[in-house]
């Protein structure tokens, strides 16, 4: 189906789309707006940015509205639980877009901020109400709210509000919603405790599906930098950042602290950046948010939990300057890019001790990521056979950036890193050299800007290089790079991501 009418969706909401410039659903939407106005239960495997926030919000409202009842003071009608205050944000102001015209009130309800402020909007009745586990309970302990009269759950990034510890919320949260409800559950990958909770709370489900589980979206080109320590990591960052002045660069660390001291260096070194985690306060994330959205801010350095479902659209690169304690969260952390059509370049350092996290996460996409540079301890190198497979992009022909040359490779020892360049960041430049410099463009990457010649510079390149063509080679000829140049400069996405 290729418009939102055929779906069963009324004039009202039809309205409240077209005045907000949505055109056409979805895949998510196709799938599972019919679904849930038809009063099913659902499993909606999919990541931020694919429109699932429309897909369950738009057939929950046209539902209350036909409905016509209010909800009694204290009470909500429909409940969304999100693992962030930032996705819960994210949420309700799309909802709010579809409401405006409606009589149904949307509230929020997130820790952090005045729990009074909350209780005074609860007082009042509330028809979908967007809300954090933790802080949801608190207001139930207070007597501050009911869910008696909720008859919509929605669990958005279940296997999020899994890994910051929101399972036992969600199960008495679910508890305390009547079980004459509809229930809908959405996760980008669907870990055992999920799937467990999907069959203790939703009955039926019907389960839609836009990324298979645990695979990146197609469009993100991802390489790995083998480094020694973090001074390398730090030194790469940085000239693949200064090669990338118009790019919005996000950077996963693992740690507050590391977040803090690396956005620190960066901005003292005259990046543009700012950061988010924990330790910052709902207001200051806001403000580094929007500044990063409205491209003031070009570089924004995160921890996982702070950056989780964050939608910007014009994120460039994500970085894993750390690579993530869980593989599930390398798949959350690169979906930040190639957003609504757009492509994304994911650039991981990797240190001898982050080896075996990159394994697994090369294990749970069914894919090898293609080196940028540096080797991987001889150890752990990956068998023979793994050269060249499948990499990334591997429905894209050989667009993934995947090593061409499948000849044994030469080992060498992590300590004496070879220092290439930056995989894929020139095909986001303007002014990209033909595909004949392009090579000589890559190996200056690391402060060879030196005003040796062109020739000297190749030289130099094929030393550190060891003669092996480096993942940028394989996408000379390839037409990607130019739809990418095109892209951008039309500022057109092409299409949204499904
Ligand atoms: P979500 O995955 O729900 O976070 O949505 C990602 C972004 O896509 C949000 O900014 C939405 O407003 C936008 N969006 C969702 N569905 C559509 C659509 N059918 N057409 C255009 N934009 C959409």
């Amino acid at each position: 189906m290729s418009n939102f009418k055929e779906l069963g969706l009324s004039q009202q909401i039809l309205a409240a789309l077209s005045a907000n410039g949505f055109e056409k659903p979805t895949p998510i939407q196709t799938q599972a707006i019919p679904q849930v106005l038809n009063g099913r239960d659902l499993i909606g495997l999919a990541q931020t940015g694919t429109g699932k926030t429309a897909a369950f919000g738009l057939p929950m409202i046209e539902k209350l509205l036909a409905d016509g009842r209010r909800a009694d003071p204290r009470n909500i009608r429909a409940l969304v639980l999100a693992p962030t205050r930032e996705l819960v944000n994210q949420i309700a102001a799309n909802l709010k877009l579809f409401v405006k015209k409606t009589p149904l009130k949307v509230g929020i309800v997130v820790g952090g901020v005045s729990i009074n402020k909350q209780t005074e909007q609860l007082a009042r009745g509330v028809d979908i109400l967007v809300a954090t586990p933790g802080r949801l309970l608190d207001l139930v302990a207070r007597k501050a709210l009911t869910l008696t009269q909720g008859r919509y759950l929605v669990l958005d990034e279940a296997d999020q509000m899994l890994d910051l510890g929101f399972i036992h919320d969600l199960r008495k949260i679910a508890k305390l919603v009547p079980k004459n409800r509809q229930t809908l559950l959405f996760s980008a990958t669907m870990p055992k405790q999920i799937a467990e909770l999907a069959g203790e709370y939703l009955t039926d489900p019907v389960k839609v599906e836009v990324t298979p589980p645990g695979k990146a979206a197609d469009k993100i080109e991802q390489y790995v930098h083998f480094v020694p320590g973090k001074d390398l990591k730090t030194q790469i960052l940085k000239q693949s950042l200064t090669n990338n002045p118009d790019g919005l660069s996000l950077i996963f660390s693992r740690t507050k602290h590391g977040a803090e001291k690396l956005m620190k260096h960066l901005d003292h070194v005259g990046f543009k950046a700012a950061s988010i985690h924990g330790n910052k306060s709902q207001s200051q994330r806001e403000r580094a948010l929007k500044a990063f959205r409205d491209g003031e801010i070009r570089v924004l350095v995160a921890t996982d939990v702070a950056a989780r479902g964050i939608d910007i659209p014009g994120v460039t690169h994500v970085y894993n300057y750390d690579l993530p304690e869980v593989p599930d969260a390398y798949v959350h952390r690169i979906g930040r890019t190639a957003r609504n059509g757009r492509d994304g370049i994911a650039i991981a350092f990797c240190t001898p001790d982050e080896i075996r996290l990159l394994r697994d996460i090369e294990k749970l996409m069914g894919i090898e990521i293609a080196v940028a540079s540096g080797d991987a301890p001889a150890d752990q190198a990956r068998s023979p056979r793994g050269h060249g497979g499948r990499g990334n992009g591997q429905n894209r022909g050989n667009g993934g950036g995947q090593r061409q040359d499948k000849a044994p490779r030469r080992k060498r020892p992590a300590r004496e890193p070879a220092v290439t360049g930056f995989a894929g960041d020139e095909l986001l430049r303007e002014d990209r050299p033909q595909n004949h410099d392009r090579r000589d463009q890559r190996v200056t990457g690391h402060g060879h800007h030196d005003g040796r010649s062109e020739g000297n510079r190749n030289h130099e390149a094929r030393k550190h290089h060891h003669g092996r063509p480096g993942p940028q080679d394989s996408h000379r000829g390839r037409s990607d790079g130019n739809r990418r140049q095109d892209m951008r400069r039309t500022g057109k996405g092409g299409g949204r991501q499904g």
